[in-house]
């Protein structure tokens, strides 16, 4: 099968499960209409009296969609139903985007302070946290209200308040649940893929890889929530958002060092590799200060501001040192470019929306997560593509040890180790084995005559010559110099010295052409081979086909001789 008929297949199969995506189970959730009002943001009387009811009359109405947390300072809202509620479905109150800060929520009967957030341990097991989820008393009443206080935020961020019944959002949220699992899982998959490849392989490319998924799918674990699951998480929830600036200061000093190595910026674009190097820097410090409690004089934390900005720079930075490899020729940098263009434009985009305080869209929240366990995908095909480069370059790198650069026959050594294997074959079989020595007469007057230039060419036309007379089992391999073995497997002396004295009339009969020159030139062969009776080894049969050449020179050359043992047999 077609190798891009298999990545195609791959593809579908990673995407069919958003086949059914989770928003499409969201268009049969209707928020019930609410009216919503505010308090003036900073004015945060005592709780007590807000909900007893006693300052009703300083609430403002709001718009569904202008809920946002106050900078710096608390903020009250006050949220009734239009009309009573009278379904069997218990209402729920869902607030979107809260992000980690606590919501308290003072409803009927007893309008007792009930806190939610994020990173709570302990949290009701029947919703996923991609919400906070309140479930209100089924009698509610349109007279009744309930209210919902908001910490002051570091930021102005939107976030949306709904009301649904249970039943539908149970519906959306295990939609919701199954595609981030996905996600989850596939990202989860492909880093236990790293790991094994590289604990196996100690290839250190695998390793940053490692270090690459990991961070990425800590945040995912982290925004979906699905970290505070885990056992022992409960130490975690403290750190509340900083966790995860902290993963997400963490995971792009190690995207970019893993560019550099995935895409092997040092060689091809080194000057953007030291670019990325550094870059990596800024982020050490902004690991460290994640985590510190770190309030700056204006009552806000600079540390998404600053990691934001950061980030689009170090993308812009990565994405042109990516794309030059790519045009230098990269072959890694392309697919690295296939699998990190989603996923870079949907991190640029999520950016972007927090900078500028915009609500999530559900796009986006699904878009990020897809992206991302797409390129964890698609780059371990990459980095099977890496092992195969490697393979293909050791195997040419191997058969080049093998080989003569001038004729590309056999070398010496190579030689060496195939007549060891034909003599174990020739015993096996109990067959004989003959073995060629050949010599060119008075090649270094051909040199001195026509050049050096002229002598290689010559001695390429001669390789040529001998490998057209020989049987496909035949190897011809270069000993050094102007001599040539050949060996014969499987041919008695009678085959072996008609294959020689066709080789020998041959070159006598058509001189070598070299350009427009006409070089005559001639052989001189020696013959030995192993008979069943003998004990030889290669080097003792080299020797015996030796010197029935320098018995062939002796003769007067252009001639070819049998070593008198094998003439004996
Ligand atoms: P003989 O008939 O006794 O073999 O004479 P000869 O000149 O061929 O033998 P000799 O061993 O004296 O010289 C071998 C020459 O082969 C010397 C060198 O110039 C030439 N030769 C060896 N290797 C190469 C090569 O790679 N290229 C070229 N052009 N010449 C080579
Ligand atoms: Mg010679
Ligand atoms: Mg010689």
């Amino acid at each position: 099968m077609k190798r891009w008929l298999i990545w195609l297949a791959m593809l579908a199969l990673w995407s069919a499960p958003l086949c059914r995506p989770a928003h499409a189970d969201e268009a049969a959730l209707e928020p019930v209409a609410l009216s919503i009002a505010a308090l003036p943001a900073g004015v945060d009387p005592a709780a007590e009296a807000v909900a007893g009811g006693r300052l009703d009359a300083s609430f403002r109405p709001v718009e569904r969609d202008a809920l946002r947390f106050a900078t710096g300072a608390a903020r009250w809202y006050r949220l009734r139903l239009q009309t009573d509620w009278g379904q069997p479905s218990a209402p729920l109150l869902v607030i979107h985007n809260a992000r980690f800060q606590p919501v308290t929520l003072y409803a009927p009967d007893d309008y007792r302070a009930r806190v939610q957030h994020h990173a709570q341990s302990g949290r009701d097991a029947r919703f996923s946290r991609r919400a906070l989820v309140f479930e209100l008393p089924r009698d509610l009443t349109a007279a009744q209200s309930v209210y919902l206080r908001l910490p002051g935020a570091t930021r102005n961020v939107p976030f949306t308040a709904q009301v649904y019944p249970e039943a539908p959002y149970h519906v959306a949220d295990i939609g919701w649940v199954r595609v981030m699992l996905l996600f989850e899982a596939v990202q989860f998959t492909m880093l236990l893929v790293g790991l094994t490849l590289w604990l196996a392989l100690r290839e250190k490319l695998y390793g940053y890889f490692v270090g690459y998924l990991l961070p990425q799918f800590l945040y995912l674990l982290v925004s979906t929530g699905d970290l505070y699951l885990l056992p022992g998480s409960q130490w975690l929830e403290p750190l509340g958002i900083r966790l995860l600036w902290f993963v997400a200061a963490l995971s792009t000093p190690f995207a970019l060092s893993f560019i550099i190595e995935f895409c092997e910026l040092r060689r091809i674009a080194p000057r953007f590799a030291r670019l990325l190097a550094w870059l990596r820097l800024p982020w050490m410090v902004l690991t460290v200060t994640a985590l510190l409690p770190m309030r700056l004089h204006t009552g806000n934390s600079l540390q998404p501001d600053v990691g934001n900005v950061l980030y689009l720079l170090c993308a812009l930075a990565a994405v042109s040192a990516v794309l030059v490899a790519w045009r230098r020729g990269g072959v890694a940098a392309g697919v690295f470019l296939l699998a990190w263009m989603p996923q870079s434009i949907f991190t640029a985009l999520r950016a972007t929306q927090v900078l500028l305080q915009l609500p999530l869209p559900g796009w986006l929240e699904f878009g990020l997560p897809a992206a991302l366990s797409l390129s964890s995908l698609v780059l371990t095909l990459g980095l099977g593509l890496a092992t195969l480069q490697t393979r293909r370059e050791r195997d040419r790198a191997r058969d080049e040890a093998q080989r003569d650069p001038l004729t590309g026959l056999l070398n010496r050594r190579a030689l060496m180790a195939r007549i060891a294997e034909a003599l174990t074959e020739a015993r096996q079989t109990r067959q004989t084995l003959s073995l060629l020595f050949l010599d060119l007469d008075h090649f270094k007057a051909v040199n001195d005559r026509h050049g050096h230039l002229v002598g290689d060419a010559c001695l390429r036309i001669l390789a040529e010559r001998v490998h057209a007379e020989l049987r496909p089992g035949d190897t011809l391999a270069r000993w050094g110099g102007e001599e040539f073995v050949v060996l014969l497997p499987a041919a008695a002396l009678g085959e072996a010295a008609a294959i020689g004295e066709r080789i020998r009339q041959r070159v006598q009969a058509h001189p070598f052409r070299v350009g427009s020159e006409d070089v005559t030139v001639t052989v001189s062969l020696g013959i030995a081979g192993h008979t069943r009776a003998s004990m030889d080894s290669p080097e003792q049969l080299i020797e015996q086909a030796d010197a029935a050449l320098y018995r062939a020179k002796a003769e007067g050359r252009n001639r070819l001789v049998v070593h008198p043992a094998f003439a004996a047999v």
